[in-house]
């Protein structure tokens, strides 16, 4: 039998592949001290026979020392905050968890010969000036404003995994994941699905930060967890940086509309001010992912948004 760590299991991500991997009779480890994951997202699967949930901040050095760890065969390294209303709560942390808690969790992966995926991110790539982004694009990030804790320390991260590859044969495998999101994506998570979501469904305003001209390319999770699976398989993955996402690019204005049309919604859509260095503009370019791991995503925003909507309606009671 197979044995995973998770770091981050509480979280959006984890918490779905967790489940993924206890569906293919794998021993699941997870990790999380709860900065921004809930334990209810792993409240059935707590139970589970091949499940070991530790609660433990992966930037304390003690994470080195735990005994269920020996032996891993596989690490999902995915703990960090990623919307921005939680990563700019907690700047300091977001940093140490992607630059030392990435470091203490290579070292792992380095004592057990194990192999090591990291959950990068397109906010590597900033406010970009190529469009789309292929994994060439070197990116356009600021290091002085409210995203830098975040995009700065993800990219600090990849650098680790560089090194660990290089000087230690650490096999590493980064995704750069582009924007997420999914049926039981926190409703206070604050980013924009879940947020015109329950505006919409609770009949408020749907706020639109800036002209709502700005564009993002949406996933939703069961495809994003395939392609870590697949990647995680992928010998021709190894020492890789894949990007993972959906190409459907929509404007944040289309997004407020579709999700207005989609619930039968009467909100207004109001404008606010557009936060710092939000980027204008992101789609994934995803051929290396096509063509490594035979990968691409098959759920399209209707239909993402339509499950988004149905499971809401049940968590708002309405
Ligand atoms: N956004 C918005 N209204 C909201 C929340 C977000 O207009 O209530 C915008 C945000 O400014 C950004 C886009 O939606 O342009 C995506 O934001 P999110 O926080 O979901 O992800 P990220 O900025 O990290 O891509």
């Amino acid at each position: 039998m197979k044995k995973a760590v998770i770091t981050g299991a509480a979280g959006f991500l984890g918490s779905h592949l967790v489940k993924r991997l206890l569906d293919k009779n794998y021993k699941v480890i997870g990790i999380d001290n709860f900065s921004s994951g809930k334990g209810e997202n792993l409240v059935e699967l707590l139970n589970h026979q091949n499940f070991t949930f530790i609660e433990q901040d992966i930037t304390s050095a003690t994470v080195l020392n735990l005994d269920d760890l020996n032996g891993v065969n596989e690490i999902f390294h995915l703990a960090s905050p990623a919307s921005p209303k939680f990563y700019q709560k907690d700047p300091l942390g977001t940093i140490y968890v992607n630059t030392i808690g990435t470091e203490n969790m290579l070292k792992v992966a380095k004592q057990n010969k194990a192999k090591f995926l990291f959950a990068s991110t397109s906010e590597v790539y900033g406010d970009p000036i190529e469009h789309p982004q292929s994994e060439h694009y070197r990116g356009n990030v600021n290091t002085w404003g409210p995203r830098a804790c975040y995009d700065e320390s993800k990219r600090l991260g990849e650098t680790y995994c560089y090194e660990y590859y290089h000087q230690y044969g650490v096999q590493v495998k980064i995704v750069r994941i582009f924007n997420t999101y999914s049926a039981s994506l926190r409703n206070d998570d604050g980013r924009v699905i879940s947020n015109f979501v329950t505006q919409a469904l609770l009949g408020k305003d749907i706020t639109i930060y800036g002209d709502g001209l700005q564009s993002r390319s949406f996933c939703y999770v069961d495809d994003t967890i395939d392609g870590f699976l697949k990647m995680m398989e992928s010998k021709d993955a190894t020492g890789e940086i894949v990007n993972i996402g959906n190409t459907n690019e929509i404007t944040i204005l289309e997004l407020a509309k579709l999700v207005k049309r989609l619930t039968g919604s009467k909100s207004t859509i109001v404008f606010h001010p557009l936060p710092i260095d939000d980027p204008r503009e992101r789609r994934p370019v995803i051929e290396k992912a096509k063509r490594l791991l035979g990968w691409e995503p098959k759920v399209d925003i209707e239909e993402g948004l339509l499950r988004t909507i149905n499971s809401y309606r049940k968590l708002l009671k309405l």
